[in-house]
């Protein structure tokens, strides 16, 4: 690891963070590069998501896709040839049948979402369809975290008569501070591929999530969807003043991971065991560059984790960022 290179490169942020209204500085940062060493072992979930929103604001930048949501008459063909003609224009002298590739490309991409738009409705499920997505797997858990739903939770998402509320617990993940609210522990059936950029309400779409990844993944498909800083301070009781990671950080982390990343070669992943963040360095915050997952048995916070709900709401600071 080139330890210069590091440094060089954060001298050049330095001025970008001191000054982030003058032009100078953002100019020379635009032109360094990350040093590889920066990303951590996350660097290609850190560079896909940049490039999906890059290539998302890219496309909607050839050809506003609003209009075509609303006016259900223009049809496919008139977007084709309006993001071709938009294109040629871009790339002047480029023979034709590479300018009609690239819009073939762009056009496919981008229909979709304006067809599901057109049609939006999120239709209801209805009981016979919950019970099949129930007993898809044997053992139901949340598909982005691993948490193994309980038999009550299962009774009251199949509508079973009079089954009783879910009992919150009484200690949380001050990570992952699920069980805070009612509907924390609920199965919801999640999209797979979002609602709002066209995914369907088809059963090879739906997942189970618990409520609390579904409701702070919400319809974000990238790490860059909340603000770069944390999500607030909590006051450990043994521990000392902690950083909380953004929600939506751990459940995009934890579900992309996939699998406990012990160096026994630990064999649980998402399907069979719920799974944790802690950072790699215990000195750093747990941000996407210092994460790793873990198991239960392989966390290294085991015996820390977990910390009164009352404590929690206690000792939590939100972060005023
Ligand atoms: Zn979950
Ligand atoms: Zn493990």
């Amino acid at each position: 690891m080139d330890t210069r290179t590091l440094a060089s490169w954060i001298n050049v942020a330095q001025k970008a963070f001191n000054y982030p209204w003058e032009t100078s500085p953002i100019h020379a940062l635009a032109r360094e590069s990350v040093p590889q060493h920066a990303h951590g072992p996350l660097g290609w979930l850190l560079k896909s998501d940049i490039n999906s929103t890059w290539a998302l604001w890219y496309i909607n930048g050839i050809v506003d896709t609003a209009a075509y949501e609303i006016d259900t008459r223009l049809s496919y063909a008139h977007f084709y040839r309006e993001v071709r003609d938009a294109l040629q224009e871009d790339h002047r002298g480029t023979p034709w049948d590479e300018i009609s590739h690239l819009a073939k490309v762009v056009a496919q991409t981008a229909w979709p979402e304006i067809e599901f738009r057109r049609s939006i409705h999120r239709r209801k499920l209805t009981k016979k369809e919950r019970s099949e997505i129930w007993s898809s797997q044997p053992n139901p858990r949340c598909y982005l975290c691993g948490y193994l739903f309980t038999a009550a939770a299962r009774d009251r998402f199949l509508w079973v008569p009079d089954a009783p509320q879910v009992t919150p617990p009484i200690a949380v993940d001050f990570v992952r501070p699920r069980g805070l609210r009612s509907g924390d522990l609920l199965p919801q059936v999640d999209h797979i591929r979002p609602v709002a950029i066209g995914g369907e309400t088809s059963m090879d779409n739906l997942r189970l999530a618990c409520g609390w990844c579904n409701r702070k993944k919400s319809s974000h498909i990238d790490l860059y969807g909340t603000p770069s800083a944390y999500a607030g301070t909590f006051d450990h009781p043994n521990m000392g003043r902690i950083s909380v990671p953004r929600p939506l950080w751990v459940v995009r982390l934890v579900k992309m991971r996939g699998r406990c990343e012990d160096y026994s070669g630990c064999k649980a992943n998402i399907d069979n065991a719920e799974l944790f963040v802690a950072p790699r360095r215990l000195s750093g915050a747990i941000n996407p560059t210092n994460c790793a997952v873990y198991c239960d048995s392989h966390d290294p916070w085991r015996n820390q984790r977990f910390v009164g709900a009352k404590t929690y709401a206690q000792n939590f600071q939100k972060s005023r960022f």
